[in-house]
């Protein structure tokens, strides 16, 4: 059976060494001294390795079921969910005036690693509540605010959010569910939302789900579409539960992975639903909150990594096979433990640089969104904007990739359920789709954030790097294997950059045929920065009377290994990129 245990040493190291949180000019970060988050972060990682993490394999040989209309979620779920929600976990950032506990969004980062890794699909039904929360918080009226968040806030009631229905996904303007306006404000709902997580289970009173249609008479395609909050359990003025609206669950899809999560067709027949937000701008009110969403997709992205990398770790210095061609490690027993053998070394070095590079880039990113919101910086809010297709696609892709990986040290014994290592891979690979499909993360990047104000904030990110470079010149530790690469991953990136302003607007197919290229040396370059950062933190810190030699060491090879062994491969996408369109859209449709 896999385990899990909190990394919280590498986490403190990311929030203090290198982002050194609590000296920030954040409103609330000050209180974000080592201490506080270290008591947080171990208490996550109880709740975590206790409570969650024992349910994960339940969650996955038991799924959700749909019995008479109500879906049941798998054995210990509500027990466990009980716990949570009465140790505050699902609130610790939000808003204070609703319950929650004002901390910053970062701290929530943190936590919601740990809880994401230990088991992924319960970690969602609150996580739906979080982003349906973050709607309601940013575009509610005050009414709706006081009425529906303080029980969100504490899961009392759980969130989902309703976005794609059976013929269209990444093309929402194409959406048939329809809302016929009231005499009394209030809208009629109607139509078929599919795939929708969390969309029913048992262990809240309420479902508070948040609906994308389009008001009769409206603008068409994605002009019209509106947003709207339609309760499963209608909720009168004082916040007593009533009837039954008009919604129900159609089924529970069968899938690859998260089966601990009820993923369900949403059936909406004249369910009564309220306005959130303006008429017509449900797309807007739903990108305010993308940000933090595709932050929380990347997340999960990396936390299936870590896991599996933990466990693989483990397999490797315990499974015996073969010996060491420099030496036998293992005398007095039958062969030597896979560890010795360089290529099982390669895997889990790539595993390992990617996970604590894909934490800091992530820990960094929840800093920019503090600072965006809590500061009001237009500066941090349009770097992040342009980071998170990045953070989303990016580390989703290689997530799924590094939690294949680690099967790979199994052997076959990685491909056999026992083990547990292949729920990793299979609960990974939905986040690549959700939330925006991969490709259409590049197709953001390329097509619409590199061009946001005038391309500014690409510029931001580019004297950010170069910045970075000039100013640590003269560091011993990053002048040993970091600059140089830094420096030619950044320089690649640029001329791909170049080569997109160069084409695309002659031919469009000319940056969309290399988008994907792109987001992925854009990923590598932000994970070169963030191991660059990593290492000089670490080569700092060495210093110090006490350091924790074996640890910050380990870390300046980790890095050191990142800018060799990965960072190189954004010369290969510049060529892929700079080869142009025409081997990609070469072939007519019909000669497929
Ligand atoms: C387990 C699970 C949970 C989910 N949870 C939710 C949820 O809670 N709420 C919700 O609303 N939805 C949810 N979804 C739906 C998910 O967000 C969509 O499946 C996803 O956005 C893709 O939409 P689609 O499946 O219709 O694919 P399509 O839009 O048909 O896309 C198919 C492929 O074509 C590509 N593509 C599409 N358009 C373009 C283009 N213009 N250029 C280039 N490539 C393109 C896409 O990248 C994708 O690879 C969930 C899905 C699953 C499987």
């Amino acid at each position: 059976m896999p385990s899990y245990t909190a990394p919280t040493k590498d986490m403190q190291f990311v929030l203090h060494d290198v982002l050194q949180a609590s000296t920030q000019d954040i409103p609330g970060y000050d209180e974000m001294d080592r201490d506080f988050t270290g008591a947080v972060l171990e208490e996550a990682g109880k709740v975590a390795q206790d409570v969650l993490h024992p349910l994960n394999v339940v969650g996955d040989t038991q799924g959700c079921t749909l019995e008479n209309g109500v879906v049941r979620t798998p054995e210990g779920f509500k027990a466990a969910f009980d716990q949570v929600r009465e140790g505050g976990w699902t609130a610790l950032d939000a808003d204070i005036e609703y319950g929650g506990q004002g901390l910053p969004y970062l701290m929530h980062t943190g936590v919601g690693e740990i809880l994401s890794a230990a088991n992924m699909a319960f970690n969602m039904y609150q996580g739906l509540t979080h982003g349906a929360y973050s709607a309601i918080h940013a575009h509610g009226t005050d009414a709706q605010k006081q009425k529906w968040l303080p029980k969100m806030v504490s899961c009392e009631w759980t969130g989902t959010m309703n976005l794609t229905e059976p013929h269209c996904g990444t093309d929402l303007g194409l959406m048939r569910t329809k809302a016929v306006p009231q005499d009394d404000g209030s809208y009629k709902i109607s139509g078929q939302k599919i795939f929708i997580s969390a969309g029913d289970h048992d262990m809240s009173e309420n479902i508070v789900h948040l609906v994308l249609a389009k008001i009769q008479g409206g603008p068409e395609g994605i002009k019209g579409v509106s947003l709207f909050i339609v309760p499963k359990i209608m909720v009168d003025d004082e916040g007593n539960l009533g009837a039954r609206n008009g919604v129900s669950v159609g089924k529970i899809e069968e899938k690859m992975g998260i089966h601990g999560n009820s993923t369900c067709v949403m059936n909406y027949d004249e369910a009564t639903g309220y306005l959130l937000g303006t008429e017509h701008k449900g797309m807007r009110a739903m990108f305010t909150m993308m940000n933090e969403a595709r932050l929380g997709v990347g997340l999960q992205g990396y936390a299936q990594a870590e896991i599996a990398y933990q466990n693989a770790l483990a397999y490797a210095l315990d499974r015996l096979q073969g010996r060491d061609v420099t030496g036998t490690k293992n005398p007095d027993g039958p062969a030597d433990p896979l560890i010795v053998h360089p290529d099982i070394r390669r895997n889990l070095m790539d595993q390992k640089s990617f996970v604590e590079g894909a934490r800091a880039f992530v820990f960094w990113g929840a800093m920019m969104i503090d600072r965006a919101h809590r500061n009001g910086d237009k500066d941090a809010d349009g770097l992040i904007s342009l980071l998170t297709p990045i953070i989303k696609g990016f580390l989703t892709d290689k997530g799924f990739e590094y939690a294949t990986a680690a099967q790979q040290v199994y052997g076959g014994h990685g491909y056999i359920e026992e083990w547990g290592m292949s729920q990793f891979a299979r609960d990974a690979r939905i986040a690549m789709i959700y939330e925006g499909a991969n490709g259409v993360q590049a197709l953001d990047l390329v097509g619409r954030k590199l061009a946001v104000d005038g391309g500014k904030h690409v510029m931001a990110f580019f004297d950010m790097v170069k910045s970075f470079i000039k100013e640590n010149a003269e560091d011993e530790t990053l002048q040993a294997g970091f600059l140089d690469p830094l420096k030619a991953a950044s320089k690649d990136l640029q001329a791909a950059g170049m080569y997109f302003m160069q084409n695309g607007m002659k031919n469009p197919n000319a940056a969309l045929a290399g988008s994907y290229d792109f987001m992925t040396m854009f990923g590598h370059v932000c994970l070169g920065l963030m191991w660059a950062k990593m290492a000089k933190a670490a080569g700092a810190a060495l210093k110090q009377d006490g350091a924790d030699r074996d640890f910050l060491e380990a870390k300046i090879a980790t890095g050191r290994y990142y800018m060799a062994r990965q960072l190189p491969a954004t010369g290969m996408h510049l060529a892929r990129i700079q080869s142009g369109p025409e081997n990609v859209m070469g072939l007519e449709a019909t000669a497929f």
